[in-house]
This record gives C-alpha cells, sequence and structure tokens, in this order.
C-alpha cells in the first residue's frame, strides 16, 4: 500500500524535510530545460526568482522564474514545478497527499494529519472540489487520462491516480509529481 510512504510524510517532518532538496533539484532541471527554450516571442529569458513560503516545510524557498529580455514584451515565464501546485501555499504534495488519504484513511486519521499539519477543513474541502471538478473537468486531464489502463477512478482523485503509478515508497509519488507538472504553470507569481 503506497499509504505507508506518504503517510509518513505527512506524519513525520523531517521525512518532508528530507523529501524538499530532492523536489528542488528536480525543479531545477524544470528551469533549465524552460530557460532554453526561451520566450513565446523568441527573446531570451533571465532569471527573475521570486520568494515563496511553504507552509508545510519549515523553509524559505524560491520559485523557479524568468523574465523576457525582449523590451516591449519582458513577459514572466515560470516553468512547472512538482514543489509548488499552482498558488497553494502548501507544498504541493501535501495538498495531494492529504486529498488523496480522503479516499485512503479512516477520516479519524485524515483529522489528525490535517491538525497536525494546520491545515483547515474548509481549504481541505476546497483542495478537494479542485481535484474533482477544475482537474477532472478539464481539459489537461482529459486528453491525458487514456494513457493510464486502466483510467483512474475520477471518484477518488487523486488516490487513484496516484495508486497508477505504484505501490509505495517514493517512486510512485514523484512520477505523480512530474506527471502533474503542467497542472502547476497556470498560477500567476505570487510574492
Ligand atoms: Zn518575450
Amino acid at each position: 500500500m503506497n499509504k505507508n510512504y506518504g503517510e509518513k510524510l505527512l506524519a513525520d517532518k523531517p521525512s518532508r524535510a528530507a523529501l524538499w532538496p530532492v523536489l528542488t533539484k528536480i525543479d531545477g532541471d524544470l528551469a533549465v530545460q524552460a530557460c532554453a527554450r526561451g520566450c513565446a516571442c523568441g527573446g531570451a529569458l533571465h532569471r527573475a526568482d521570486y520568494p515563496r513560503k511553504v507552509r508545510g516545510i519549515n523553509v524559505e524557498s524560491r520559485r523557479d522564474s524568468f523574465c523576457c529580455a525582449e523590451e516591449g514584451c519582458r513577459r514572466r515565464v515560470t516553468p512547472g514545478s512538482v514543489r509548488f501546485l499552482g498558488r497553494r501555499i502548501y507544498a504541493g504534495f501535501i495538498v495531494i497527499l492529504l486529498t488523496a488519504f480522503q479516499h485512503g484513511l479512516t477520516a479519524a486519521r485524515v483529522a489528525v494529519l490535517q491538525e497536525h499539519l494546520g491545515v483547515d477543513r474548509r481549504t481541505l474541502e476546497r483542495w478537494r472540489q479542485w481535484w474533482l471538478q477544475e482537474f477532472a473537468q478539464g481539459r489537461p486531464w482529459r486528453s491525458a487520462r487514456g494513457r493510464f489502463i486502466p483510467p483512474p477512478d475520477e471518484r477518488t482523485l487523486p488516490w487513484s491516480l496516484w495508486r497508477s503509478f505504484g505501490d509505495d515508497g517514493p517512486k510512485p509519488l514523484l512520477d505523480l509529481l512530474r506527471f502533474l507538472v503542467p497542472w502547476t504553470t497556470h498560477a500567476a507569481p505570487e510574492n
């Protein structure tokens, strides 16, 4: 059961802290790739990272970001990320795991983890609705779901999606985070 690794992450601060540098490294690679692609206008990109507080992880972090160097464009390009899921102030994997466990653990256990992480009920419910509505109904998912055989049960997202990457350990979670990268770039920078 993949709940062993994921549950440990949510329950145990040192485990979360240990995962963070791994995710930071992956984000660094994504940033290098985004920079190499350049701006849509053809201009070169310059570093314009911005600070991000990350709730659930005790670190001051920086979101990789770029600005187009072209006069008259100056578009901000923020690459996809395995650390941040849009503008949410919690680390992306906390959003994913806590909502997944609403389908994989008892309500009492989820309540304990939720309290431990300082996530209030309204926030958790908002995250759940995001999976079931914006994510599940959105075009990126509609076109990506066909690559899973069998397709994950959309009523138990993101639990079902996580399970489709494997049963236990860090790898299924890392694969899931990589899969979700296209969903992480919609948000405008938040300072
Ligand atoms: Zn540009």
